[in-house]
């Protein structure tokens, strides 16, 4: 079996939602960006944990998954949120840009007819905020046809959590290792 991909959420995940009061969690430092296409005087505000800069970079380099974005920041989860966590360079999807207004046009994550198409075969672990019951039920029938797949799904008030990781790795590491014959 190949390599599980890991694919990567940002929103509600690296960044959680801020709280009624518009407070951000302690643990997230804040910076201001500006992403590709925005206006330069109209950056924006984010907040990201440095100490899951360190956590995922063990992940990303443990040779356990091969880590992809999967985020409307797109290529600027490159070029933006990656090097503000310290993480070492990895590819992006370079998601569709439906019109929609819901994440959830046809009752499930808008990203994952995308996804589904680019992982055809492949095993995978995805954390994303947002999926609802249609898309673990097409985790589960993944996984039922031989294709490990894994739906790690924050709380997005809270993101991502060290749990979710231990999760994570406990799951590769129980998957069926490639031999070689
Ligand atoms: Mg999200």
């Amino acid at each position: 079996m190949t390599l599980p991909y890991l694919l990567l959420d940002i929103d509600g995940v690296l960044i959680p939602f801020p709280a009624a009061d518009g407070s951000t969690p302690p643990t997230h430092v804040r910076h201001t960006v500006l992403p590709t296409g925005r206006h330069p005087d109209d950056p924006v505000p984010i907040w990201l944990d440095p100490s899951q800069g360190c956590l995922l970079t063990d992940l990303v380099t443990s040779g356990l998954v091969t880590p992809v974005w999967c985020t409307s920041w797109r290529k600027d989860a490159t070029t933006i949120i990656g090097p503000l966590l310290g993480l070492p360079d990895f590819p992006y999807l370079d998601l569709p840009r439906p019109q929609i207004t819901t994440s959830h046009p046809d009752g499930y994550l808008w990203k994952r007819d995308h996804v589904n198409d680019w992982l055809a075969n492949a095993p995978a672990v995805w954390i994303d905020d947002d999926f609802t019951s249609l898309d673990h039920e097409w985790a589960a029938e993944r996984t039922a046809k031989g294709t490990p797949t894994l739906l790690v799904q924050p709380d997005p008030y809270l993101g991502l959590q060290p749990e979710h990781l231990t999760k994570l790795t406990t799951w590769v590491s129980q998957l069926p290792v490639v031999r070689a014959v």
